[in-house]
């Protein structure tokens, strides 16, 4: 077997589902060393990567290899020298020629538990009752939820579900589609985000296939519909919302709304639209409360217990009161560095680790320090980042070092463009925007960011 080719072509693979600036910081220095029994031994220059690799590329990795290989039934990484580094373009090339090669071939994949996202309903099965705590904060919501599943489209139609960022609104919206569908195989049940609701009807329209998309909104037994005041001041998607939902509710079928306020606060929409989501059942997500906060944190630290002591979480949990998101950014956080440092976590270090979490560098980081690690970590010069260049490849880690200014080093939208040559400093926000709302929607951006902070603090 040729290892090499192997290889090259699983990073083609791998390079489907990550970023061009991950896969040169992590991946292009590997290797396959041997493979053994069927345990494939991954090389990887440095610890660092190592660590990464393990924690965070794993099931990548796994799934690509397997794919390729299906004699391979396990996979270590070791630190070792490498001596050609792979480049992209080898990588999407040799994939290319390994399927054509593998095609004929009848490939005996095993059994892959991913937790990936359902085709049919945009499930994610990973977001259910069972894993979702409840405390005073969230009884309500969570109460209705469970009705809903037990009566679909009878008691509480439509379900509207509100509260901030982070505290669970997608998660129990996921759940009740999950458990309904685990209940009722049969059942129609289809989650979608109002945003891309929004989109997937523009786009009906102009390809003049408003049927199909009726068709696929209208003959469900549940429809889930996640941050509704998406369609603030956007007709068109409200007219849509509106008809759809009340063409189910007529068939007694189930619609369940998120957002991230109450129905009276969402501006600009049509009063009929409000006065059906305040029809059926209203349910508001408040703040979890201490003992809520550690007990999401204990069960979310079960498998790193002997890493992550009680004093550390209690500490977490003080400190970030109001999303539970970013209570396990934190906690994702203290486990990386206890794994790389291989022992548990003293209190001094988790305060200092979680210092730029919490907004308060610990270390005076100049914005010189944000330009150099963005331009290295994305292979720049720092002119060429500075320059008013549009090339896209500029655009994008220039917009992260203005969202790093912003939110790291809390200067102002002013300062920052003073400090990057900008003449207009609404250039800044846009870019703070635009930085934000792709970490929330694209996971993989998220980590890339998650990377760069880390570059930043601990580096
Ligand atoms: P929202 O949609 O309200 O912004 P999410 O549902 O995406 O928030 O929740 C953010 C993260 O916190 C998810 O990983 C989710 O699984 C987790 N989470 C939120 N609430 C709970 C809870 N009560 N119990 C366990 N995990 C939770
Ligand atoms: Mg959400």
């Amino acid at each position: 077997m040729d290892l090499t080719e192997l290889w090259k072509a699983a990073l083609g693979e791998i390079r489907l589902n990550i970023s061009k600036a991950n896969y040169l910081t992590w991946f292009k220095n590997s290797f396959i060393k041997e493979i053994k029994d069927g345990v494939a031994f991954i090389g990887v220059s440095s610890s660092f990567a190592k660590e990464w690799l393990e924690n965070k590329y794993h099931k990548n990795i796994y799934q690509a290899l397997t794919n390729l290989e299906p004699t391979i039934k396990k996979i270590e990484y070791v630190v070792a020298e490498v001596s050609n580094p792979i480049n992209l373009e080898e990588a999407v090339e040799a994939r290319k020629k390994f399927k054509l090669k593998k095609s004929n071939e009848v490939i005996n994949q095993p059994m892959f538990y991913e937790m990936s996202v359902d085709q049919e309903t945009n499930l994610n099965p990973k977001y259910t009752f069972e894993n979702f705590i409840v405390g005073s904060y969230n009884e309500l919501a969570n109460a209705a939820s469970l009705a809903v599943v037990e009566n679909p489209g009878t008691k509480y139609n439509p379900l509207f579900i509100y509260g901030g960022v982070g505290l669970g609104k997608t998660h129990l919206l996921q759940a009740i589609g999950n458990k309904l569908k685990k209940e009722r195989k049969k059942a129609k049940v289809l989650y979608v985000s109002a945003e891309k609701f929004t989109e997937d009807l523009v786009r009906a329209i102009m390809e003049q296939k408003m049927s199909e998309f009726k068709n696929k909104f209208r003959n469900l037994d549940l429809l889930l519909i996640d941050d509704i005041q998406f369609i603030a001041g956007k007709d068109k998607a409200q007219e849509e919302i509106f008809h759809t939902f009340n063409t189910l509710s007529q068939k007694n079928k189930q619609v369940v709304f998120t957002s991230d306020r109450p129905p009276k606060a969402i501006p600009s929409i049509e009063e009929r639209l409000r006065s059906r989501f305040e029809g059926g059942m209203t349910a508001d997500i408040g703040y979890p409360d201490l003992e809520t906060r550690l007990a999401i944190l204990k069960i979310k630290n079960q498998e790193t217990q002997h890493l992550i002591p009680e004093e550390s979480l209690y500490f977490l949990a003080e400190a970030i009161p109001k999303n539970i998101r970013d209570l396990e950014g934190g906690l994702n956080r203290l486990i990386a560095q206890a794994r790389l440092q291989n022992k548990p976590l003293t209190l001094e270090e988790t305060k200092k680790i979680l210092s730029s979490v919490l907004n308060k560098p610990n270390e005076y980081i100049s914005p010189q320090k944000v330009i150099k690690k963005v331009s290295a970590f994305y292979d720049l010069k720092e002119e060429e980042i500075l320059s008013h260049s549009r090339k896209k490849e500029l655009v994008k880690p220039r917009q992260i070092i203005m969202y790093l200014l912003r939110e790291e080093l809390g200067y102002s939208f002013t300062n920052i463009a003073e400090k990057m040559g900008q003449r207009d400093h609404t250039t800044i926000i846009h870019a703070c925007k635009k930085i934000t709302k792709e970490i929330e929607k694209n996971p993989v951006f998220a980590q890339e960011i998650f990377v760069l902070k880390d570059l930043l603090y601990n580096k």
